[in-house]
């Protein structure tokens, strides 16, 4: 059995909150990786695997909430055990079980998490890095080692490990309630749920096309399923918004009609809310990017929302985007071909400074009637089969 030892993201600040924010992380990692085991200790949470490769490490490095962690070895809480379990812990860093390992530079930090073990953390320190120096000829460098031997003191036992990992931090998801996220077929969006899911949001995926000219939502579900492995079951709303646009092209000013279009978009998704208990919208959009996001822009577009409008990208470059993209696995789908329905409502000169007044006159002239539902919706699910807790 191999040991993953996890200390948490933001969840040691949030003082009551805290179990319940570590059941939820521990409910995720569980759905999520299925380890062997999982045991929640005092800001810190231990799995088992029977095996442990790159991927799951690269995987658990993005699961929300997780602040960092190390694959790590566990003495008894007695000096020699310590002794023995550090000298095996650092052949394994170096790769090298026969004990080659003369001459590195390595340095010890002990912590107890217990105080009531009757040697402090500094003769620990003294202690081991003493006993790993005499036995493997290793040499103590406190500002340039190579290795660090971290000892970890608990109630129960002590972890030794060599090797920390970052994880992305933040809060698990489902620890801030849900939102809506406008999912197009592009970089950003997906991004941007992860993003937000990384803030504890748990997300329902929306995306509206044009049934005259998409058919094929392969590239859409597989953007959904990727999404899913951050947080499991998740679902997909594809909704046809062919006669919304229609009526839009007949009615509406070519440089006006993509800031109407999109106010139908988040209206729509503001329904997809309502019935999911949703608290808030979410879009892909960063500010000055493409026409429809100059400020005036957002301004016309972002109040048609029924609820809190959230653009997680809105300060980000495209390719601090693209980083997170290529990261969680997203981007490589998302540059796959796909036609979504904005580019066929794309002016040669649109509107950048899009007037609420205008808008509301424009608005006010559109067919309505039976547009404010949402027609022809298909409903595709990722991740698991059922919604946890059964909400
Ligand atoms: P790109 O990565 O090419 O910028 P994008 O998805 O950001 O793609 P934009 O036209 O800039 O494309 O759209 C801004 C935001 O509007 C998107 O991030 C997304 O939230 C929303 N959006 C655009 N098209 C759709 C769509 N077909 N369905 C749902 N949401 C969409
Ligand atoms: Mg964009």
């Amino acid at each position: 059995m191999k040991h993953i030892l996890i200390h948490f993201g933001e969840l040691s600040l949030k003082g009551r909150n805290r179990g319940k924010f570590e059941k939820k992380l521990g409910d995720n990692i569980k759905r999520l990786l299925r380890p062997a085991s999982l045991k929640r200790e005092y800001g810190r949470m231990l799995l088992e695997f029977e095996q442990v490769d790159e991927a799951l490490l690269d995987y658990l490095a993005l699961i929300p909430g997780v602040r960092n962690f190390s694959l790590v070895h566990r003495a008894e809480r007695d000096i020699d055990s310590m002794r023995v379990v550090a000298v095996q812990a650092v052949r394994e860093a170096f790769g090298d079980t026969d004990g080659q390992v003369a001459g590195h530079r390595f340095r010890v930090s002990a912590r107890r998490g217990d105080k009531r073990f009757p040697m402090t953390s500094p003769e620990l320190n003294l202690e081991i890095g003493g006993y790993l120096k005499n036995q493997l000829g290793l040499v103590v460098d406190l500002s340039h080692a190579e290795i660090e031997v971290h000892v970890e003191l608990t109630r129960d036992c002590v972890y030794i490990y060599t090797d920390r990992r970052r994880g992305i931090g933040g809060l698990p998801v489902g620890s801030s309630g849900k939102g809506v996220v406008l999912l197009s077929g592009g970089i950003d969006s997906p991004v941007a749920a992860y993003t937000m899911m990384k803030r504890g949001m748990s997300v329902v995926l929306v995306h509206l096309y044009n049934s005259s000219i998409n058919r094929d939502f392969a590239k859409i579900r597989d953007l959904a399923r990727l999404l899913s492995r951050y947080q499991g079951y998740t679902k997909l709303y594809l909704i046809d918004l062919e006669e919304f646009q229609r009526h839009a092209i007949a009615h509406v000013p070519a440089d006006y009609r993509m800031i109407i279009y999109k106010r139908h978009m988040i209206r729509t998704a503001g329904l997809i809310a309502a019935d999911e208990n949703a608290r808030a919208l979410v879009t892909g959009d960063s500010l000055g990017q493409v026409a429809s996001q100059t400020l005036e822009n957002i301004n016309a577009i972002y109040d048609a929302s029924p609820l809190p409008l959230l653009p997680p990208l809105i300060g980000m470059d495209k390719e601090e985007i693209i980083a997170v993209g290529r990261r969680i696995g997203s981007y490589d789908i998302s540059i796959e071909e796909y036609c979504d329905i904005c580019s066929f409502l794309i002016a040669k000169h649109p509107q950048t400074r899009g007037r609420r007044d205008e808008v509301a006159r424009l608005e006010a002239q559109l067919p309505t009637e039976g547009l404010d539902c949402p027609t022809r919706t298909h409903v595709f699910i990722a991740g698991e089969e059922k919604e946890p807790g059964g909400n």
